[in-house]
């Protein structure tokens, strides 16, 4: 590590990555495809060197949720398709065409502006159809009350010209909760999904691709695997289903213990004064706060995991800067390195004490923290995504 970098920095397990593909993979199934979730940065393990990994491992498809993102793949020189499942503007078709993108479509008039457009352009766009069965996000509404004009239209949208209909695919809303209730609206979404491209395939509209799988139905309903699935979270390790599994997190945020101070008993420590020492105290002060992603709602209640173990967060974390609790673990020196989250401190544990979920984590580590990979225990790339 360079000292220019060695401040706050995520270390990304490739091996772990690979080990994760590898039990995926096994889980659902030789003949399902394995699309890798590589929008918002790789959940924020860094896109371009994770979808380079997943290519070289073997994975079919991956998906993005702008057309920006499968830009920026297709500038690193990955070349898998990749789905853009979000809302790409409909003047935007050419250049999803020229980054040779499938684009999610989610409505007859959606996919009139797109058929227009890639006509205009000379070529063809490859979709993937979206279902809503039970999202209630994208999708051609596939309840009791729309399943028909949904059928047609989506009959329809396959004949239009500049178009090409390579699959069809939804999204679960509650596949990773393990509730009866939850396990029921799983189940009917599922069947809707089936039921229209049954009916579909009926009309003669048959699609190479269906798709419906995310983490949740990967870890809860394997038998979900259709011709591919889409595992994002429980893909890098994380997630409530990740450790079920026998998923290895991929990220390790790491900082450093950047000054020891020694404090005497009752001494306010970092704004608000929110908290004070009981007694005479060491105090480490580390070169990360909320402008490196370490939400400031964790104040008070998380922990670093220290060579010598755990050293609580005291006091308000500042945007550049918090400070742990080192008088129970006096052999910690200047310098010591400190896991933020990682196999040791997980981030799933973290996600739950900030009242949210292990995604919104890893998506928050800024721009200013450097990603660097690791491959069989060595450093293979870096990506400090400050302009240099
Ligand atoms: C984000 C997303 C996924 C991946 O979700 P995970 O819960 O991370 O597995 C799959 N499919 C769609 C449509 C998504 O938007």
């Amino acid at each position: 590590m360079d000292s220019t970098l060695r401040r706050t920095w995520a270390e990304i397990d490739l091996d772990a990555l690979a080990h994760n593909y590898r039990t995926l993979r096994a889980r659902m199934g030789e003949h399902a495809r394995f699309l890798g979730v590589v929008k918002a940065d790789a959940y924020g393990h860094g896109a371009v060197e994770v979808s380079r990994m997943l290519e070289e491992l073997g994975a079919e498809y991956l998906a993005v949720s702008s057309l920006d993102e499968a830009l920026e793949l297709r500038q690193g020189g990955v070349g898998l398709p990749i789905l853009q499942l979000g809302l790409t503007p409909a003047d935007q078709t050419a250049q999803a065409m020229a980054c040779r993108v499938t684009q999610a479509v989610w409505s007859e008039s959606a996919a009139q502006a797109f058929s227009q457009e890639a006509q205009k352009a000379g070529g063809t766009l490859k979709i993937h159809i979206k279902l809503d069965t039970g999202m209630s996000r994208l999708g051609f509404s596939c309840d009791e009350e729309h399943f028909a004009d949904s059928l047609e239209a989506i009959c329809r949208v396959c004949t239009l010209p500049g178009l090409e209909a390579e699959g069809i695919f939804t999204h679960f809303a509650v596949s990773d909760e393990s509730d009866g209730v939850s396990q029921d609206y799983t189940l009917r979404q599922y069947r809707r999904f089936s039921a229209m491209t049954e009916a579909l395939a009926a009309r003669g509209a048959a699609f190479a691709i269906r798709h419906c799988a995310n983490s949740g139905a990967a870890a809860g309903y394997p038998q979900f695997a259709c011709d591919m699935f889409r595992p994002g979270i429980v893909s890098y390790g994380i997630g409530h289903q990740a450790a079920e599994l026998g998923l290895r997190p991929v990220m390790t945020l790491k900082t450093v213990v950047g000054a020891v101070r020694e404090l005497p008993e009752d001494t306010a420590v970092s704004y608000g004064c929110t908290f004070r020492t009981a007694r005479p105290s060491r105090i480490g002060v580390l070169p990360i706060g909320y402008a490196d992603g370490l939400h400031r709602v964790l104040s008070n209640q998380w922990q670093v995991w220290t060579p010598w173990g755990a050293a609580p967060i005291v006091g308000r974390i500042c945007m550049d800067m918090c400070m742990v609790d080192l008088t129970d673990l006096p052999q910690v020196r200047e310098g010591d390195e400190a896991e933020v989250y990682g196999v040791h401190n997980s981030v799933n544990d973290a996600a739950r004490l900030a009242g949210t979920i292990a995604y919104e984590l890893t998506c928050a580590v800024s721009k200013r923290v450097p990603r660097i990979y690791y491959r069989g225990g060595r450093e293979v790339a870096r990506e400090l995504l400050l302009r240099g």
